[in-house]
C-alpha cells in the first residue's frame, strides 16, 4: 500500500515536471524566435537587414545528407534556430532520428543559428520614441488603438468576408499620404493584394474626401498583384529592394492568408503552411522596424464552421498569425451598416470595442 502510494507519488512528479519543462522550452524558443526577428545593429541603433544575405541552412548542419534533411523538414524543423532550442531526445522522437545524431545536429544548429543580441533597454526606448501614429479617420478606433495605427508594429485586421478589412486598407493608404499634422505620416504605400479588391477609384474617392489631389495620392500607392503564396513572398523581397529609394510608411498584404489557405490544404501541410507564414511575418516585421513603418495585415474568418478549418471564429494562421503581430483587430458588421472593432492582443492597451462605419468618404465615426 505504501509503495504503490509512493510509485503514483513519483508518477506525478514525474508528470508535472514534464509539463513545466515543456512550458519553459516553449518560452525560451518564443524568446530566441523574438530575439532573432530584432536584430540590432550596436553601432548605431539601426537594424540591419540584408535582401541578398546568404543564411545558412539545415542543408548545411553538420552530418546531415538530403534524407535526415527531408525528415528534419517533414517534422516542421525548416529553421536553424527551431532545432537548435530543442533537446536531443525531443528532436530525437519529433523528427525519428537517432538520439546521437540528433545532439550533433543541435549542436551543430546552436554555432550556426542566428540567435540574436542583447541590448539595453535604453536603446530599445530610444526606438520606441520613434514611433509614429496613423489616424484611420474615426476617433473611436483611433483611441482605442492608443491614439491611431503604430509604427514598427504589424496589424491583423480579421473578420468575415464584407466586414470592412479591405476599406481600413484603402483609407490607411490614403491617410499615409496626409501631412503629420493631420494624422498622416507624408510617405509612401506598398499594396500586396491578393484577392483582385483594391480599387483605384474608391483610393480617389477617399482622398478628395480628406482634401487630397487623388492623382497625387495614387502616385504614391505601389500596388502589386500576389498570384500564389510564393509570388507574394517575393513581393516582400521586392519591397526590401525598392524601399532604398521610396520612402515607405505603410505595407499592405491584403489578404495574408488567402493563398495560404488555398495551396496548403490538409492537416499534412498545416505545418509547412505555418512555417511559411512565419517567416513572411518575420521578414515584414522586419521592414516596419527598418523604416518605422506600420504593416497591416488581414485575414478572413469563416462564417460557416468548415470542417478543415475548425472554429470559426479563429483566425487563419492560428496563432502564428497571432504572435507575430502586434496588435489584433476583430472585426464584425453591426446594424446600419456599423462596424465594431475589437482589439484583441496588444502588448500595452486593454482590451476594448470601437464602433466605427464605412460611408461613401470612408472611415468615419
Ligand atoms: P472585407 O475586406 O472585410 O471582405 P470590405 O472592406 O471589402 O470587406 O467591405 C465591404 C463593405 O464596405 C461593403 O459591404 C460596404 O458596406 C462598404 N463599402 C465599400 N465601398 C463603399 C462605398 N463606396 N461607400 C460606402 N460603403 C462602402
Ligand atoms: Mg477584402
Amino acid at each position: 500500500m505504501y509503495y504503490t502510494f509512493n510509485y503514483a507519488k513519483g508518477v506525478l512528479l514525474l508528470f508535472i515536471y514534464r509539463i513545466a519543462l515543456r512550458d519553459i522550452e516553449r518560452k525560451v524558443r518564443e524568446m530566441a524566435k523574438k530575439i532573432a526577428s530584432e536584430k540590432l545593429d550596436e553601432e548605431d541603433g539601426s537594424i540591419v537587414i540584408d535582401a541578398d544575405e546568404e543564411q545558412a541552412t539545415i542543408d548545411d548542419l553538420p552530418g546531415v545528407g538530403p534524407a535526415t534533411a527531408e525528415k528534419l523538414r517533414e517534422a516542421g524543423f525548416e529553421e536553424l534556430l527551431a532545432i537548435a532550442v530543442m533537446s536531443p531526445n525531443e528532436l530525437a522522437e519529433q523528427a525519428e532520428l537517432g538520439e546521437a545524431v540528433s545532439s550533433k545536429i543541435i549542436q551543430g544548429a546552436k554555432k550556426m543559428a542566428n540567435i540574436g543580441g542583447f541590448v539595453s533597454g535604453n536603446k530599445l526606448l530610444e526606438r520606441r520614441k520613434e514611433v509614429q501614429k496613423l489616424t484611420s479617420g474615426s476617433a473611436a478606433l483611433d483611441e482605442l488603438l492608443g491614439g491611431g495605427f503604430e509604427t514598427q508594429a504589424i496589424v491583423e485586421v480579421y473578420g468575415e468576408f464584407g466586414s470592412g478589412k479591405t476599406q481600413i486598407g484603402h483609407q490607411l493608404a490614403v491617410n499615409t499620404i496626409l501631412p503629420s499634422e493631420q494624422g498622416g505620416f507624408d510617405g509612401e504605400i506598398f499594396y500586396i493584394d491578393t484577392e483582385d479588391t483594391f480599387r483605384p477609384e474608391r483610393i480617389a474617392q477617399m482622398a478628395e474626401a480628406v482634401g487630397l489631389d487623388s492623382s497625387v495620392v495614387l502616385d504614391r500607392i505601389h500596388v502589386a498583384r500576389a498570384y500564389n503564396s510564393a509570388h507574394q513572398m517575393l513581393l516582400v523581397d521586392e519591397i526590401k529592394k525598392l524601399s532604398k529609394n521610396i520612402d515607405v510608411k505603410l505595407i499592405i498584404v491584403d489578404s495574408l492568408t488567402s493563398h495560404f489557405r488555398a495551396e496548403y490544404v490538409g492537416r499534412g501541410m498545416l505545418a509547412t503552411r505555418q512555417q511559411k507564414l512565419n517567416r513572411h511575418l518575420k521578414e515584414l516585421k522586419q521592414l516596419s522596424d527598418v523604416h518605422n513603418a506600420l504593416v497591416l495585415v488581414t485575414n478572413q474568418v469563416m462564417s460557416k464552421p468548415d470542417a478543415m478549418w475548425g472554429d470559426p471564429t479563429k483566425a487563419i494562421g492560428g496563432h502564428i498569425v497571432g504572435h507575430a503581430s502586434t496588435f489584433r483587430l476583430y472585426l464584425r458588421k453591426s446594424k446600419g451598416g456599423r462596424r465594431i472593432a475589437r482589439l484583441v492582443d496588444s502588448p500595452n492597451l486593454p482590451e476594448g470595442e470601437a464602433v466605427f462605419t464605412v460611408t461613401a468618404e470612408g472611415l468615419r465615426d
